[in-house]
């Protein structure tokens, strides 16, 4: 097989006039039987690199895929293109069921879509046994490992299903591309000596900011105000999040819907689909939605609370800008959803993994140098220059002397211990700022010598200066007692001996 019939059949199918330079690759790989993982993110076209051969080699393709919705809207589109799909899942009654392996066993279906559970079923082996099985497509393969973010058990049993056929190739796809969770696919599934083909996760026309969390609300309106008719989605923490930031958009004449599994199916995919024509421009949604949409024009992605970890967050502002248009992306962060995250993870399985990518999402969030860099440099890319199209790129933290900073707080907080009083961070900013709050003067917070000592630094400097001197190591965020503030030993040389500290400022923090 040669890959002039593969760009003809591009063309007459799908109406493109080439190939994606690593689609290309993949499917000179499969024509030659190899077993192949294929990383590629979000919008790269991974359905091509098997869709192709499945039609243009004799046989048929087995899709094995995670999400029924998904099934569905993949074999629609195909047959809308003349390409005889179909799929087989727990949905369908034993007579449509019977219907489509009649079809199969006729040698007339390409492309069959089906679930894990019937992959590996008692019932559909032998079926698979009678077919001329050209190629089996495991999509959204990271979900077969426990370290990637959305292991499904079902797909370990895979597996089983490679040994079986083990002459036939396989082709594993992902979205998902750390390091370990490449590593356990191809080991999970059994591929010998397989070919791996890993796309450039950089998406140069989508920009990456991270703002604080602070007075979010303001700043997602401001920004919609700024671009009316623009897609977007507001990616929210919870249930309750989307819908009450939905109403505060409409409450400030912002077309915009809630959207979480909660809702009803019929309601989720009338909301989908409103979306994808352009009727709803905005969508607040937990991550459950998104998945599989396929809808080009998104000019930006929000998220209002941090994501689990960076695979999610990549997958998340990855539906932005599909069409290589400029798009934007904007985090809004703050600690305390990390906290939250931590608290969550703290009686999970797989704990210690998932704090571990946790704390690379905070890193991110965090980071003094372009964010790019960080993002790349998770998925093993590493970027020579500096972005340009990232918030630290356009507003680059400029070094100063922050001994006298770090003093004032640290000072605060050494003077609270030895009352007994203890302080998370934002009422130590009230007490450094001299702000007037009730609780200040009752609690007798007015009284410390530091009290208005910083009241020559916005807010958000100081938020942005505790943060840094936590990740120096001077204060330490004490997760299970009420995330209070506590200066470590590595303190005591800028208290005592006047050891200096250097921190940075941002032009963005003096608001
Ligand atoms: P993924 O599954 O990697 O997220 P898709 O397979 O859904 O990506 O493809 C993303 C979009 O790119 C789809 O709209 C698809 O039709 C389009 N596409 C894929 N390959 C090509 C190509 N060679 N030329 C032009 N468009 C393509
Ligand atoms: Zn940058």
């Amino acid at each position: 097989m040669n890959l002039t019939i593969a760009q003809q059949a591009l063309k007459d199918y799908f109406g493109y006039s080439a190939f994606r330079p690593t689609q290309e690759k993949v499917i000179q790989a499969i024509y030659d039987k190899k077993d192949t993982l294929v990383i590629m993110p979000t919008g790269g076209g991974k359905s091509m690199c098997f869709q192709i051969p499945a039609v243009t080699m004799s046989g048929v393709c087995i899709v094995i895929s995670p999400l029924i919705a998904l099934m569905k809207d993949q074999v629609e589109g195909l047959r809308l293109n003349g390409i005889a799909a179909t799929f087989l899942n727990s949905t369908q009654n034993y007579q449509a069921q019977s219907v489509i392996e009649a079809d199969l066993l006729a040698g007339k279906i390409k492309l069959l879509y089906i679930s894990p559970e019937k992959a590996v079923s008692s019932s559909f082996i032998p079926l698979l046994n009678q077919l001329n099985v050209n190629l089996i497509a495991i999509d959204e393969a990271h979900c077969i490992s426990s370290w990637g973010h959305d292991f499904r058990p079902e797909y370990t049993k895979l597996a089983f299903l490679k040994r079986q056929f083990s002459h036939i190739p396989c082709v594993a796809l992902t979205a998902t591309a750390d390091k370990i969770t490449r590593r356990d696919i191809v080991k999970q599934l059994g591929f010998e000596d397989p070919t791996i083909f890993i796309d450039s996760f950089d998406r140069p026309n989508l920009s990456l900011s991270v703002l604080p969390a602070r007075k979010r609300l303001d700043s997602i309106i401001n920004f919609i105000k700024r671009r009316p008719s623009e897609s977007g989605i507001v990616y929210c923490m919870s249930r309750k999040s989307t819908e009450s930031v939905a109403e505060k958009l409409r409450a400030k004449n912002i077309k915009a819907e809630a959207y979480h599994a909660g809702f009803s199916a019929e309601k989720r995919s009338r909301i989908q689909e409103d979306f994808i024509n352009d009727k709803i421009p905005i969508i607040c949604a937990t991550v459950a939605f998104g998945m599989g949409i396929d809808k080009s024009n998104i000019r930006w992605v929000m998220h209002y609370n941090l994501p689990k970890n960076i695979e999610s967050y990549y997958q998340e502002i990855g539906r932005a800008g599909r069409d290589g248009i400029k798009s934007d992306t904007i985090l809004f962060y703050t600690y305390q959803d990390a906290v939250f995250w931590r608290q969550m993870i703290e009686d999970s399985e797989y704990k210690q993994v998932k704090l571990a990518k946790l704390e690379r999402m905070k890193e991110f969030a965090e980071a003094l140098i372009c964010r790019r860099k960080v993002l790349l440099s998770y998925f093993g890319e590493h970027l020579k220059e500096n972005c340009g199209n990232c918030d630290v790129c356009l507003d680059p933290p400029k070094e100063f002397d922050g001994t006298v900073i770090a003093q004032k707080a640290l000072s605060a907080i050494s003077r609270l211990a030895r009352m007994n009083k203890v302080v998370g961070t934002n009422l130590l900013v009230d007490i450094l700022r001299g702000s007037k709050k009730q609780d200040i003067t009752r609690y007798g917070y007015d009284k410390i010598k530091t009290y208005g000592a910083g009241g020559n630094h916005s807010q958000s400097e100081w938020l942005y200066f505790i943060q840094q001197l936590v990740n120096l190591g001077l204060i330490e965020i004490v997760y299970d007692e009420n995330n209070i503030l506590r200066a470590t030993e590595a303190s005591r040389p800028i208290l005592f001996e006047k050891q200096p500290v250097k921190l940075v400022k941002r032009d963005s923090n003096q608001t």
